[in-house]
C-alpha cells in the first residue's frame, strides 16, 4: 500500500496512516443540524471527506464513510414552531434540500446517513451505563457528564482542564458539579419532541448523539478517522472523546481530522453571525464542478475565502477543462480511438501529492499540465493519437479522484455526419458550406 500521511489534530502532527484493520478504513464526519438551509461552509468538510474516500479507495482500501443528520435539537423544535410543522416534517424537508446539494456536488453515496432520532434507545442505554460507571449524574432536569471522570479531558483541543474551568461561564442556575460538565440528556415534559426511555422522558444532547451513532453504525468502539469542521474540535469532539474514554477507554477515532473555516470578508461564515450564503443559492449560480474546485483550491486545513469572483474563477477553470477534454475526446471518437493507457509518471505524481495530507494544489498541477498538452495536441493536423488517448484516459481518471465530473455525451450519428460534411466542404473549398457548419459544430463543443 502507498504511504499516506494525514494531519491528526489529536496528536497535533502529520502521522503515517495505518488502518486499524488491514485494507479497510472507517470514516465518520459530523453532519448538519437540519433546521434550515445550510450555508456554503457546511459543505467544505463534505467535499474534503468525499475526496479522502475517493483517494483511499483508489489506493485499494475498502472505505466506509458515514455522516449523520442531527434531527433532534432545540433549534429544530423552535424552528418547527415558526414554520408550523412537526419536528419530523421540518427535518425531513431540510434533509432533502441538503441531499439535493450533495447530488450537485457529486458526493459519493455514503455507507450510512444515520439520523439521531433513530438511535434514541441506544443513546438512553449508553447514558444509563455512563451513570452506572460513575461518569454521569442527574443534576436538576439534566443528566450531565462528569468531566472529571476523564483524566485526559482537553487532549484534543490541547487545553488544560484547570484553565478551562477558570474560563468557563458560571451559570448560577445550574445543578452541575463542575462548570465544564455537559448535558447528555434533558429530562423534560415540554411540548417539544421527546422520548420515553430507560432514563426517563426527554431528549438527548448533541455530543451523545454523535458518539452513539459512531459506535452503533460501525458496531465498534474505535474507528479510523473522525472529522468535521475546525469549530467542532471544542467542545463537541472533545466531549465525544470524553464519553468514549469513560465508556470504552478509547479516543473514539485513531485519527482526528479538522477542516478549516470558510471565510467571508475575512470572518468565519456562520449562521449565528448572519454573514452566511446558502449553499443551495451558490449551487444555482455555479456548477457543482466549479464549487468543488473552489473548495479544493485551498488546502483543507487552511481557511478559504468566499467571494463570488473566486467562484466565478473556479467555474471558468472547470469549463476550460471540460472544453479541452470534450474537443479532444470528439477528435478521437471520430477516429474510432478509445481512451486507454495510463501515464504512470503523472498518476504517481498526482497520487503522491494527495498522499501528503491531501495536497490538492500539487495534484492539480498534473491536471493543468495535461490540459495544456491536450490543447496543443488537439489542434495539430497530424496529432499523436496514442499520446492524446493516454492523456485523456489519465486526465479522466485523475479528475474523477478529485470528484470532478467531466462527463461528455457521445457523438450522435447525426453529429458525425455533420463533421464529415464539414471536412468535405473544406476539402472541396466550399467555404459557404463550411462557414455554415462551423458555428453549429462549435456550439456542440466538437470544434
Ligand atoms: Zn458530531
Amino acid at each position: 500500500m502507498r504511504s499516506i500521511k494525514l494531519y491528526d489534530t489529536y496528536e497535533g502532527k502529520l502521522r503515517e496512516f495505518v488502518p486499524l484493520e488491514e485494507g479497510k478504513v472507517d470514516i465518520y464526519y459530523c453532519g448538519p443540524t437540519v433546521y434550515n438551509y445550510v450555508h456554503l461552509g457546511n459543505f467544505r468538510p463534505t467535499v474534503t471527506f468525499d475526496l479522502l474516500t475517493r483517494f483511499l479507495r483508489e489506493c485499494g482500501y475498502k472505505v466506509r464513510c458515514v455522516s449523520n443528520y442531527t434531527d433532534i435539537d432545540d433549534k429544530i423544535i423552535k424552528q418547527a414552531k415558526v414554520e408550523g410543522k412537526s419536528e419530523k416534517e421540518l427535518s425531513e424537508f431540510y434533509i432533502q434540500a441538503y441531499e439535493d446539494c450533495l447530488n450537485k456536488l457529486n458526493i459519493l453515496p455514503l455507507f450510512a446517513h444515520p439520523k439521531a432520532s433513530e438511535y434514541i434507545d441506544k443513546m438512553a442505554s449508553f447514558i444509563k451505563d455512563l451513570e452506572d460507571k460513575g461518569a454521569a449524574y442527574q443534576g436538576g432536569d439534566d443528566i450531565y457528564f462528569r468531566v472529571n471522570s476523564d483524566e485526559k479531558y482537553g487532549a484534543l483541543s490541547k487545553q488544560n482542564i484547570d484553565d478551562l474551568i477558570s474560563g468557563a461561564r458560571i451559570d448560577i442556575n445550574t445543578k452541575k458539579e463542575n462548570p465544564l460538565d455537559f448535558a447528555l440528556w434533558k429530562l423534560t415534559d415540554d411540548d417539544g419532541i421527546k422520548f420515553d426511555t430507560v432514563i426517563g422522558r426527554g431528549r438527548p444532547g448533541w455530543h451523545t448523539e454523535c458518539v452513539v451513532m459512531v459506535n452503533s453504525v460501525f458496531n465498534k468502539p474505535l474507528i479510523d478517522i473522525h472529522g468535521g469542521g475546525f469549530d467542532l474540535k471544542f467542545p463537541h469532539h472533545e466531549n465525544e472523546i470524553a464519553q468514549s474514554e469513560a465508556y470504552h477507554h478509547t479516543q473514539l477515532a485513531n485519527y482526528w481530522m479538522h477542516v478549516g473555516f470558510l471565510l467571508t470578508n475575512g470572518v468565519k461564515m456562520s449562521k449565528s453571525l448572519g454573514n452566511s450564503t446558502l449553499a443551495k443559492d451558490v449551487l444555482e449560480r455555479h456548477s457543482g464542478n466549479g464549487v468543488r474546485l473552489f473548495f479544493l483550491s485551498t488546502h483543507y486545513r487552511a481557511p478559504v475565502n468566499y467571494t463570488e469572483e473566486n467562484l466565478i474563477a473556479a467555474d471558468k477553470l472547470s469549463q476550460r477543462y471540460l472544453n479541452s477534454f470534450k474537443k479532444a475526446y470528439y477528435r478521437l471518437s471520430l477516429e474510432n480511438i478509445a481512451l486507454e493507457g495510463l501515464i504512470t509518471e503523472d498518476y504517481e505524481e498526482f497520487m503522491n501529492a494527495l498522499a501528503s495530507d491531501l495536497n490538492v494544489s500539487n495534484a492539480m498541477t498534473v491536471l493543468d499540465r495535461e490540459v495544456k498538452e491536450i490543447n496543443s495536441l488537439s489542434i495539430k493536423k497530424d496529432a499523436d493519437f496514442t499520446r492524446l488517448s493516454s492523456l485523456l484516459f489519465t486526465f479522466s481518471k485523475l479528475s474523477t479522484i478529485l470528484g470532478l465530473d467531466f462527463h461528455v455525451e457521445e457523438l450522435s450519428n447525426e453529429d458525425k455526419a455533420m463533421v464529415k460534411a464539414y471536412n468535405e466542404a473544406r476539402e472541396n473549398k466550399d467555404y459557404a458550406k463550411s462557414d455554415e457548419l462551423r458555428p453549429l459544430l462549435m456550439e456542440k463543443g466538437i470544434l
